[in-house]
């Protein structure tokens, strides 16, 4: 395929006005200036008054939440999770893959091509929910780092989850191998990589978040949880623990160029530094923090520290949208509200969306930027339209304006939307599944 007359930001690289993109199989094998050298035996997309940008790539989520959106709409954390733990509790393989099904098509229509994802509601009766996400994301097309999450830490031991959502540690340990063993591809190129994810402080023993890290490193895989999100959980970690989130789970292994967290909202100077000393990730997901009164990140002083630093939605029952390219304008837009109009540029946003996120999962060498030798995960967005044809700078219009129409995504070099419409799945079919379960789910809580 030969994508022209767009103009193409690479990210790494300069941003070439009128240039052409040349895909062959799974990877980028020309960039440049003008029209494509040869023709010949490709397929000729003609992007004129287009913007050419890597796919985006998202650092944070609940694909399942999908199914379960709309419910404790002006809650804190803490009160919103005491309302949908007991929803969640009922979902099943079912359940699962609807919902993962209809968050991975949105956030393709949203320029989404790698999606992580953070499952740790695992039922005793629920069958296999972490096959049922994988199979949604093979099912949608999207690349895939879905994370085998966990909770060990119930009601009766002090932890904030219902004490039969949480699972047993020698359990946890056991299918966390499993997922590994069956699921996790390292090979370059690779369309879907496991990590391990206990779900957070107020919900795992330490011991497990310290067995995890010891799995993962002698696995190869990567580490995520959810970190300093709120000032409740701060609080939480200094009554119990005496120290601040940060030095706890960094007691128990837990930082590294090998780690992302997710949210990481309340950190002080020197846990902005450490984190920035050790590389580890901090997955940004400002609506969901917005949504839910939590603060916002210093993504800035984050950067600047060194840390790796991507974009996420969250789970969609706190971002109902559930909308990447949402993400990339709130990150500007909450940035400066704190931060003042130097706190971020809205190029700073979409490199958040495409290398930063790749950086976080260890996919820079492959994907998030427009390079030849790169894998072909791209987003033709058009701007020729009402919204955005005589904004001056293309990437404004994008990151600043009304979401334009998607013209064209690819995964892999393969067309996964088309004139903003998803092509591998049917997602009118999806949406009256969607409002179906959602109803289960509601009835089987009540
Ligand atoms: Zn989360």
């Amino acid at each position: 395929m030969i994508i022209e007359n767009a103009h193409v930001v690479t990210v790494t690289g300069a941003e070439i006005a009128g240039g052409h993109v040349v895909v062959e199989d799974d990877r980028i094998t020309a960039v440049g200036a003008g029209p494509a050298p040869s023709r010949e035996g490709h397929r000729v997309v003609d992007a004129r008054g287009g913007l050419l940008t890597p796919g985006f790539v998202n650092t944070h989520n609940h694909l399942y939440q999908w199914v379960t959106r709309g419910l404790a709409a002006d809650h804190t954390l803490f009160e919103w999770l005491t309302t949908l733990y007991p929803v969640w509790a009922g979902i099943d393989e079912h359940a699962v893959h609807t919902g993962a099904t209809g968050a991975l098509a949105q956030l393709a229509l949203t320029g989404c091509t790698t999606s992580s994802d953070h499952h740790y509601v695992f039922p005793r009766e629920g069958g296999d929910v972490f096959a049922a996400e994988i199979r949604a994301a093979a099912d949608v097309g999207l690349r895939f780092h879905p994370c085998r999450g966990s909770m060990d830490l119930g009601q009766k031991d002090g932890g904030l989850p219902p004490d039969h959502v949480v699972e047993d540690r020698d359990a946890i340990m056991a299918a966390s191998e499993a997922a590994i063993d069956r699921w996790h591809d390292p090979s370059p190129g690779s369309m879907l990589q496991v990590a391990l994810a206990p779900c957070s402080p107020f919900s795992v023993t330490g011991e497990l978040m310290r067995e995890s890290a010891q799995l993962a490193r002698r696995r190869g895989v990567r580490l995520h949880t959810h970190l300093a999100e709120t000032t409740d959980e701060d609080e939480f970690c200094r009554e119990r623990f005496g120290s601040s989130p940060l030095e706890y789970v960094e007691s128990l292994g837990w930082t590294g160029a090998d780690v992302w967290f997710a949210h990481g909202i309340h950190f002080d100077d020197a846990a902005v530094k450490r984190i920035g000393a050790t590389r580890t990730g901090v997955a940004h997901c400002p609506s969901s923090n917005a949504r839910l009164g939590a603060g916002i990140a210093r993504t800035r002083d984050l950067r600047e520290a060194g840390a790796r630093v991507g974009l996420g939605v969250d789970g969609a029952a706190s971002n109902e949208a559930g909308s990447l390219l949402e993400e990339v304008r709130h990150a500007v837009l909450f940035a400066r509200a704190v931060g003042g109009p130097t706190a971020l540029t809205v190029r700073d946003a979409l490199e958040l969306a495409t290398m930063g996120g790749a950086r976080v999962l260890g996919r820079e060498q492959e994907i998030g930027s427009i390079e030849v030798g790169k894998l072909a995960d791209l987003a033709l967005w058009a701007l020729d339209g009402l919204g955005h044809a005589d904004v001056a700078d293309p990437v404004a219009a994008l990151v600043l304006g009304s979401p334009p129409p998607l013209e064209l995504l690819l995964v892999n070099g393969r067309p996964v939307v088309e004139h903003d419409r998803v092509t591998t799945v049917d997602t009118d079919a999806v949406a009256q599944e969607c409002v179906r379960v959602h109803r289960t789910l509601l009835e089987k809580a009540s």
